[in-house]
């Protein structure tokens, strides 16, 4: 190992050791001292809010009405709702006993799990970051946190953070590139909580195995939305434009392509090529001079779209808007393709982008087939107003989350359990699903000194015991 690999590798475990010790202490205190660590988090959320918006516009040109709405608002969302729920959610809770455990109490003790380890994605980097770290906190834990290495200037906000507010031993910023994350992935955490590509995902889960960490990954995938002949295509349009180019395309739970019924195509095109003008180009200057649309995050991700464009082009797919680039300022125009063949890249891969792809389909069982031969998604939107078409999609399709005549919104509603399934990850995570991620559900047993409703059950095993037995049957 290189001398700085092995100094970086010394100081991760220093930090890991310290970390271990204040777990310790952490399982006893009150839960006041949790409370005020999430409030410490609150009020400097709040008292920094402009450096947060300009540490995220520095690194992708995100505009600051989307750092206030995806990044600040859902972490002070994800606090308030925590501050309310947690002296319920700690609470032990109460489980039923059964015949053969008469005289018995059992109940849930939640306790944290110790040290914890969060790897944050670059796409909502704030917000992804400080998110699982509420609930880490909320649950007890202490945590390591290995922010994006492509999203620069927020991960040095979040480290500024972190380190006015917690001493290391606490809470702990690692900034740096896959190195950093290898290095700490070494070392034997009691939970993993990665959000990024299922790439990345597959490699966490295999570091895990050494120590048998508890992994939850929050992966991506391609998220289908469906729209049928009775949606309102004027409604839908929006929403779609909306969830598909925040962020500059560049989110998770994007609709990553359209399903169409045929006959309203057309009429859904005009409708998006309308939305699109409305939003990033009211005054008819050119997307590219707008205040209101992200950049792509830089040149590789920038070059992988390109190529994907590129490609579905080359094998018959039709431009209807955008297709605009700027490779210098990495400006990629919302970009709408109708005649997508399936067999195209953008077909196969998540397209974690401004490219809108439209397929269309003849008969329902065209959509459910085409939905089912691909991994499970992160999230399916269907836009209809029939309850016999939604529910049809519901019930024979699998997804980590569904939301009717909208998108994306499902992510803000943090009494919704947020997360995906299979290849989309597993593990879930928001508001007491969060807490619960980052607790062991430890079961308690309460029986009394020299009392056992089992007595009748231990050896030796006379014809009396057998009765016992064949009595404690006769119930199940
Ligand atoms: P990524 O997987 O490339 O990186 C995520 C994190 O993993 C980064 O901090 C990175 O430094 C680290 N990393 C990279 N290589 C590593 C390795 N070999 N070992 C350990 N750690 C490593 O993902 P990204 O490009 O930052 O984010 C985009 C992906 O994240 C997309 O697939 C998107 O769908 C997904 N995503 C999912 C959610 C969700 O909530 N499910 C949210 C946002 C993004």
């Amino acid at each position: 190992m290189p001398a700085i690999e092995k100094l970086e590798a010394n100081i991760t475990s220093d930090v890991f050791r310290s970390q271990k010790s204040t777990s310790e202490l952490w399982r006893i205190e009150p839960l006041k001292a949790r409370i005020s660590r999430l409030i410490k988090i609150q009020e400097w959320t709040k008292n920094h809010r402009k450096s947060i918006q300009d540490a995220i516009y520095k690194d992708f040109r995100k505009p600051s009405a989307e750092v206030d709405l995806s990044e600040i608002y859902l972490v002070l969302s994800e606090i308030k709702h925590a501050l309310k729920n947690i002296r319920q959610w700690a609470k032990p809770k109460k489980a039923e006993s059964n015949l053969a455990l008469l005289g018995t109490k059992s109940y849930l003790h939640f306790e944290p799990k110790g040290v914890c380890l969060i790897i944050s994605p670059w796409n909502f980097p704030f917000n992804l970051t400080v998110g699982p770290l509420i609930s880490a906190l909320a649950a007890g834990n202490t945590a390591i946190l290995k922010p994006s290495e492509l999203t620069p200037n927020c991960s040095e906000v979040i480290a500024r953070m972190v380190a006015e507010i917690f001493d290391p031993s606490e809470v702990a910023v690692f900034n740096g590139g896959k190195e950093v994350a290898e290095n700490l992935l070494q070392l034997p955490f009691d939970h993993i909580f990665f959000t990024g590509s299922p790439a990345v995902g597959k490699i966490v889960m295999q570091q895990a195995s050494q120590h048998l960490t508890p992994v939850t990954l929050e992966l991506g995938g391609k998220s289908p939305a469906v729209i049928d002949r009775t949606a309102d295509l004027t409604d839908a349009a929006e929403k779609l434009v909306w969830g598909k180019f925040i962020n500059g395309g560049q989110t998770c739970i994007a609709p990553d392509y359209l399903l169409v019924e045929e006959t309203v195509e057309e009429a859904l095109l005009d409708n998006l090529r309308r939305v699109i003008d409305q939003f990033f180009d009211p005054e008819g200057h050119g997307i590219e001079t707008s205040p209101s649309y992200a950049r792509i995050i830089g040149t590789k991700h920038f070059d992988r779209l390109d190529s994907m464009l590129t490609d579905a082009l080359e094998m018959g797919a039709e431009i209807e808007c955008g297709g605009i680039v700027n490779k210098a300022d990495n400006y990629f125009a919302p970009t709408v393709l109708s005649k997508v063949p399936l067999t195209a890249r953008i077909m196969k891969e998540e397209i974690f982008g401004p490219i809108l792809p439209i397929i269309t389909y003849h008969d329902i069982s065209e959509v459910i087939e085409l939905i089912n031969s691909k991994p499970k998604p992160l999230a399916l939107y269907i836009f209809s107003g029939s309850s016999v078409f939604q529910n049809k999609i519901l019930q024979e399709t699998s997804s980590g989350s569904v939301a009717v005549n909208d998108c994306v919104i499902q992510f803000m509603n943090p009494n919704l359990p947020f997360g995906g399934i299979n290849h989309s990850g597993f593990g879930k995570s928001h508001g007491h699903s969060g807490f619960l991620a980052f607790s062991n559900q430890k079961s308690v047993l309460k029986q009394k000194i020299g009392l056992t409703s089992v007595k009748p059950l231990f050896p030796p095993y006379t014809s009396l015991t057998k009765k016992a037995i064949d009595f404690l049957l006769k119930y199940l």
